[in-house]
């Protein structure tokens, strides 16, 4: 603490990311990053960018990779916002669309970043408790008085909301801006998507850092009516001009194209996911339902901070919470076959030794 802070830094709690360890040989799960480079086209194009453009100013709306994405979906230029990561996105949503005199919800077990950014731009918030088999009670979001936020598939419970209870929580919110976190969709059975045109309170976000492997980017995105954009638009354009660099547009420009290369590593990745899930149950593991690129796991014998540890002197890196409700749970990505392989052959070892 310093005399010069300002209160906005004295009530900010810092959001803490997964461990970016640099150790040989490391077996990184616990990030939900995904395990394939992205599409070959992506860097050509940034090759071209790097070698012709640098020098220029990039686009301050990113207006190529809107068109991209506004025709990947089907949607108007005017319904797409570009950010720094889907993180950055957040952010600038939570400044245009929430107050400080009006207590918004999410739910108890989510993205850890909301309460961070709730406390950074003085927004109250309400915690909704979730059920007990961590499904979101849809009805405890109706007529919210600020708004609402969550992530479908929620994380790191990894269970997906059918639509239909999107739309009831949207019909119970007219006059609130509820905020759909996109991020795993593509692992999901469905998305949001389809109702933008339907709900002028829907925004939903999606990021290019998981099921288009461009963490390493930052290019993440909005979807909402035009007027959400434009409310987007000016806290960006009140911040800074040029979020989104050069290299990144053209980057993610190129994986936005490339459906083939998406759909064949994103198939991949469930496959995988499917396969890991049944091994894990035939070692004792509950483990949740996954609409995901991860996994939510537990298991009766082993306490779930114990695994964590041990996995990681084996070099794996999984993701363990510090928060009562989940103390006993590990969240894993989805990584390669290979990756997997690994992972459940150190476990059996783990625990064959604890017994
Ligand atoms: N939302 C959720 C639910 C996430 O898990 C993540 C990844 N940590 C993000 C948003 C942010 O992703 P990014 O900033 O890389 O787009």
């Amino acid at each position: 603490m310093s005399k010069f802070w300002s209160e906005a830094v004295k009530r900010t709690e810092p959001y803490v990311p997964g461990e970016q360890l640099d150790i040989p040989n490391l077996l990184k799960l616990n990030t939900n990053e995904n395990p394939y480079p992205p599409s070959p086209n992506v860097v050509d194009a940034i090759k071209t960018e790097l070698e012709r453009k640098l020098h220029l100013y990039p686009s301050p709306g990113a207006d190529q990779l809107r068109e991209a994405i506004g025709a990947y979906y089907n949607l108007d230029t005017s319904n797409v916002f570009i950010g720094n990561g889907s993180d950055e996105v957040l952010a600038f949503s939570f400044m245009a669309f929430f107050e400080s005199d009006q207590k918004i919800r999410f739910p108890a077990i989510t993205y850890s970043f909301y309460p961070v950014y709730a406390k950074l731009f003085n927004v109250p918030y309400e915690e909704i408790q979730l059920n007990r088999d961590f499904s979101i009670p849809s009805e405890a979001f109706f007529q919210s008085e600020g708004g609402v936020i969550f992530p479908n598939p929620n994380a790191p419970t990894s269970l997906y909301m059918e639509l239909d209870m999107i739309k009831d929580i949207l019909d119970n919110n007219p006059d609130q801006v509820v905020i759909i976190d996109e991020a795993y969709a593509d692992f999901a059975p469905g998305s949001a998507v389809s109702l933008i045109n339907s709900y002028d309170n829907l925004l939903i976000v999606q990021t290019m850092s998981k099921s288009r492997s461009l963490a390493g980017l930052r290019v993440g995105f909005a979807l909402g009516n035009p007027q959400l954009i434009q409310a987007l638009t000016r806290i960006k354009d009140s911040f800074n001009s040029y979020t989104i660099d050069r290299l990144a547009i053209a980057g993610a420009v190129s994986a936005i194209k490339d459906n083939e290369y998406f759909k064949d590593t994103t198939d991949k990745i469930i496959k995988t996911r499917e396969w890991v899930t049944a091994e894990l149950k035939k070692r004792g593991f509950h483990v949740l339902p996954s609409s995901t690129n991860f996994l939510f796991v537990s298991h009766y014998n082993y306490d779930a901070e114990t695994l964590y540890a041990k996995l990681k002197s084996q070099s794996i890196l999984v993701r363990h919470f510090n928060k009562e409700a989940i103390k006993n749970y590990l969240r894993i990505t989805i990584g390669t076959d290979e990756n997997m392989q690994a992972l459940l052959q150190t476990l059996d070892l783990i625990m064959a030794k604890e017994k």
